[in-house]
């Protein structure tokens, strides 16, 4: 089977992670959830106390950090390790992470130095990889682009849904509030600002559920690769 790279970018909590995971199966191909990096970076200056409008003390503090994936045996599940640690549940559910990830990934530095660690991963390609600037900068050769786009609140819900079973006890209101900052944010910022590349495909999911979502993708996958419908 061809081998190609598939850019999935979007706004917060789209569902992108979802789609990539369900593609990665299918296929089997590598996924990388490239949103986890920005949130492991911005974990490691949290607990380090580092002030990320000190460039000079995030520029030392990227030195110190590595981010790995590992796939836990039983679950399946993609994890995300910080200098050797599990920092899965800890990205997804510190408030602090949330708030400050869209500062920390406005960083020049910071994106160079994760782009650099996503291109290498990809080179073989064979891989799905989700976020912002996928399809815009870190792979515009993508044979694959899908931006994915969904009202707000319909976004907002499912994240609070999402928390929610998780016993995070985050109201809905500030759910909607963080996303709606940090889409600000990844929209307006100077270097790579999140924005459809004009080769990718737009796909608004508020109204469609996943498996509708899923026959539409793999379609068009199928046009790609000759993959079987
Ligand atoms: O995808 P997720 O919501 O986990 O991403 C968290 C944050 O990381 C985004 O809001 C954005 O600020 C940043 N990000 C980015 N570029 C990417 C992936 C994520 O700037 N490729």
């Amino acid at each position: 089977m061809k081998q190609i790279v598939i850019a999935i970018d979007g706004f917060s909590s789209c569902g992108k992670s979802t789609i990539a995971k369900e593609l990665s199966k299918i296929l089997t191909y590598k996924y990388v959830d490239t949103g986890a990096m920005y949130r492991a970076v911005t974990l490691y200056l949290i607990q380090n106390h580092i002030d990320f409008n000190n460039i000079q003390d995030v520029i030392n503090a990227l030195e110190k950090i590595s981010i790995t994936f590992k796939i836990d045996e039983q679950t399946q599940i993609q994890e995300t390790f910080l200098n050797g640690e599990n920092i899965e549940n800890e990205i997804r559910v510190n408030p602090r992470v949330a708030g400050f990830v869209s500062n920390v990934s406005s960083i020049s530095e910071v994106r160079r130095f994760l782009v650099k660690q996503q291109q290498e991963l990809g080179k073989l390609r064979g891989i799905i990889m989700d976020g912002r600037d996928i399809g815009t900068v870190v792979f515009p050769d993508a044979e694959l682009k899908l931006f994915i786009t969904a009202d707000p609140n319909v976004r907002a819900q499912r994240r609070f849904d999402e928390l929610k079973a998780k016993g995070n006890t985050t109201t809905f209101e500030e759910v909607l509030a963080n996303l709606t900052k940090r889409d600000y944010i990844d929209s307006n910022r100077d270097d790579s600002p999140l924005m459809k590349a004009d080769d990718a495909i737009e796909i608004d999911n508020s109204k469609i559920n996943q498996k509708e979502q899923l026959e539409l993708i793999l379609k068009l996958v199928n046009e790609k690769i000759g993959l079987k419908a």
